[in-house]
């Protein structure tokens, strides 16, 4: 089962007929939770938590959201030990 998180493992794709798609950011491992972003990853940490309570009624509370440093200066302060997993998770999402 997926689920979200604003630092994904993961994203999803479609194909021209619609079939959904998918593809591991950076390898997961047996039994981690296959998480993808259900809101867009560029967006400050207010812009998605808004998103997510208003189209997915919940409120996020992972390790991005939880960050104070991100709250109050925005994504390139995210923590160092996150930073390049989450920076993967972007590429990813904007290549494909
Ligand atoms: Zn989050």
């Amino acid at each position: 089962m997926l689920q979200h998180s604003c630092v994904a493992n993961s994203s999803k794709h479609f194909d021209e007929s619609g079939r959904i798609f998918i593809r591991a950011a950076i390898p997961v491992r047996k039994g981690e939770p296959v998480a993808i972003n259900y809101s867009d990853p560029m967006w400050g940490t207010a812009s998605r938590q808004s998103h997510l309570r208003q189209t997915k009624y919940f409120t996020c509370r992972c390790a991005r959201c939880a960050d104070p440093k991100v709250k109050l200066t925005g994504l390139w302060s995210f923590t160092r030990t996150s930073v390049c997993y989450y920076v993967m998770s972007v590429f990813h999402f904007v290549l494909y």
